[in-house]
C-alpha cells in the first residue's frame, strides 16, 4: 500500500490581516470570514489516501515548516502577491511542490507559472484525483485545464478541516454556482463560464439538515432561476433555519419567490445594486436593475422581513463628483442595513480590465492595490484623489455612529430584536473597525462636498 500522501492547502491574505504567530485572530474581521468552501471543496475531492490540512492566513501563521508533501496555494487577485512570496518560499527554500488554483491564476497563468509546479485553470475539484495520480508517478504537468465541476454529485464536505469558531458561521453551502448574468466587471460569470449551475435539491436539503440553525449561502446568485429557487425554499420551510444569501434584484418582483423565502428563514440578501446611474447600469450590462426602483425594491424587501445589504461601485465612466453625496442620500433614506461600498476595480477575466487595459487607463498592476479601497485606473468625469477619498466620505458616514444607531434602531420594525442587534447592530460595526484599519474614516475627512 501506498504512504498516505500529505497536502497542505493555505488561503494567503493581506499585510494587515495576518495573524501573527502567538497572536490571535481579530474578532472584529471575523463576519469577513466565510468559511473556507472552495478549500472544503478542493479537500473533499482528494482521494481517500490523502491527509489534508488547511490553513487560513487570516487566522493561523503559515506553518512553512509542514512535512506536506504538496502546498496547494488559492487566491483572489488582491493576495496574488502574498501567494507568490509564500509559494516561492515554500518551492526554494523547502523544495516543496506548489500548486496553484483559483479566480487569479486562472486569469493570469502566465504571470503565475514561474512560481508554481502547476496550475488549476478553472474550478480545481474535476482534477484533482488526477493531480495526485500525476505527481504520485512523477508526471505532474504544468498545466490543467478543469471542465466545470459536476455539481449533480458533490461530495460531503469535512468542516472540521477549519476552525468553526473563527467564522461568522461554519454553515456555510452553495446550491448553486455560477450567474446567467455578464456583467462587465464580475469575474465571478466568467470564471464559471457565464453558466449557472444548480445542485439536485434533496442534495442541499440533506446537507442542510446536517447544520446548525444559521446559515449562509455562499451562492453567487441564489435566485437565478426562479423556479429552481421556489422549490428549494418551500421544502426548507421545515428545516427552521435563519438564513442569508446573495442574488438578484429580482427576489423583490416575484411576490412568490420572495415569501417562499422569507418563510424559509431568509432575513438578509446581499444585492448588487451597483449604481444610481441607468448609463452606468445599461454600460455594464446590468440593464435587469432599474435604480429608479430601488428604493421600493428595498420596502418590499423589509415588508417581507429581509434586511438589505447592498453593493454600490463608485467610479464607473457616467459618475461625476456628485455622486458621492446622490448616493448617500439615497443610502440613507431607503434604509439600506448595510453597505459594501467599493471603488470600481479593473479584475484580470473581466471585459471591463480588457477594455480599460486596451485604452492604457490602467496606471497600477501592483495586484495588492486591487482590494476595492485604492484607485488602479484613471477614472472618466474626476481624479483619482476625488475618487478615492469620495468612496471613503461615503463608507465613513455611512458607518458614522448616528448612522449606525439609526439603523439599528429602525431594523426593530422588521427583524427581530436579536437579530437588530446581532445582524444589522455587529455587522455595521464590524464594517466600522474595518472602515478604520484600513484608514477609510480618516481618509473621508479629505474629501469636500
Ligand atoms: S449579476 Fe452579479 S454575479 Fe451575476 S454577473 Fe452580474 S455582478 Fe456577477
Amino acid at each position: 500500500m501506498e504512504d498516505k500522501l500529505k497536502f497542505l492547502l493555505v488561503n494567503p491574505t493581506a499585510p494587515q490581516w495576518q495573524v501573527k504567530p502567538g497572536r490571535k485572530p481579530r474578532r472584529s474581521t471575523k463576519t469577513f470570514r466565510f468559511s473556507m468552501l472552495p478549500s472544503l471543496h478542493v479537500a473533499a475531492s482528494m482521494p481517500p489516501d490523502v491527509e489534508t490540512r488547511i490553513i487560513d492566513e487570516d487566522i493561523e501563521p503559515i506553518d512553512f515548516d509542514s512535512d506536506a508533501d504538496i502546498i496547494g496555494i488559492s487566491f483572489m487577485t488582491f493576495n496574488a502577491p502574498r501567494a507568490y512570496e509564500i509559494a516561492d518560499k515554500f518551492r526554494n527554500e523547502k523544495g516543496k511542490t506548489v500548486i496553484f488554483g483559483g479566480f487569479h491564476p486562472t486569469f493570469m497563468p502566465d504571470e503565475a507559472a514561474p512560481h508554481a509546479d502547476a496550475i488549476c485553470i478553472g474550478e480545481a475539484e474535476p482534477n484533482v484525483p488526477r493531480i495526485i495520480e500525476d505527481y504520485r508517478a512523477g508526471k505532474l504537468q504544468k498545466t490543467y485545464y478543469n471542465g466545470l465541476a459536476d455539481v449533480s454529485n458533490l461530495p460531503i464536505l469535512n468542516r472540521d478541516l477549519i476552525d468553526k469558531s473563527q467564522y461568522i458561521t461554519p454553515w456555510a453551502l452553495q446550491a448553486t454556482r455560477g450567474c446567467p448574468h455578464r456583467c462587465t466587471f464580475c469575474s465571478v460569470s466568467t470564471f464559471h463560464q457565464h453558466n449557472h449551475r444548480t445542485r439536485p435539491i434533496e442534495a442541499v436539503l440533506e446537507e442542510l439538515r446536517c447544520m446548525g440553525k444559521h446559515v449562509l449561502f455562499m451562492d453567487d446568485n441564489l435566485v437565478g432561476e426562479h423556479e429552481y429557487a421556489k422549490e428549494l425554499f418551500s421544502r426548507m420551510i421545515p428545516l427552521k433555519k435563519t438564513w442569508f444569501g446573495q442574488g438578484g434584484i429580482n427576489i423583490a418582483y416575484d411576490d412568490e419567490l420572495r415569501q417562499l423565502a422569507a418563510a424559509s428563514g431568509c432575513h438578509g440578501m446581499f444585492i448588487g445594486f451597483e449604481s444610481l446611474s441607468e448609463d452606468n447600469l445599461r454600460d455594464s450590462h446590468k440593464r435587469f436593475n432599474k435604480s429608479s426602483e430601488y428604493k421600493q425594491v428595498v420596502k418590499i424587501l423589509h415588508d417581507s422581513g429581509i434586511g438589505v445589504f447592498a453593493g454600490f461601485v463608485f467610479g464607473m465612466d457616467n459618475d461625476r463628483p456628485d455622486v458621492f453625496k446622490t448616493t448617500l442620500e439615497f443610502l440613507h433614506e431607503s434604509g439600506i442595513d448595510l453597505l459594501q461600498a467599493t471603488i470600481q476595480t479593473p479584475f484580470p477575466g473581466t471585459e471591463l480590465f480588457e477594455q480599460m487595459d486596451k485604452e492604457g487607463r490602467i496606471f497600477c498592476k501592483d495586484w495588492s492595490r486591487y482590494d476595492f479601497t485604492q484607485v488602479v485606473f484613471e477614472p472618466n468625469h474626476m481624479s483619482r484623489h476625488t475618487l478615492k477619498h469620495g468612496c471613503d466620505w461615503v463608507r465613513s458616514n455611512f458607518y458614522s455612529h448616528p448612522a449606525i444607531w439609526r439603523r439599528v434602531k429602525r431594523a426593530f420594525g422588521y427583524l427581530s430584536p436579536f437579530l437588530s442587534f446581532a445582524c444589522i447592530g455587529v455587522m455595521n460595526y464590524n464594517y466600522r473597525t474595518r472602515c478604520t484599519v484600513n484608514h477609510i474614516m480618516e481618509s473621508g475627512k479629505h474629501f469636500r462636498v
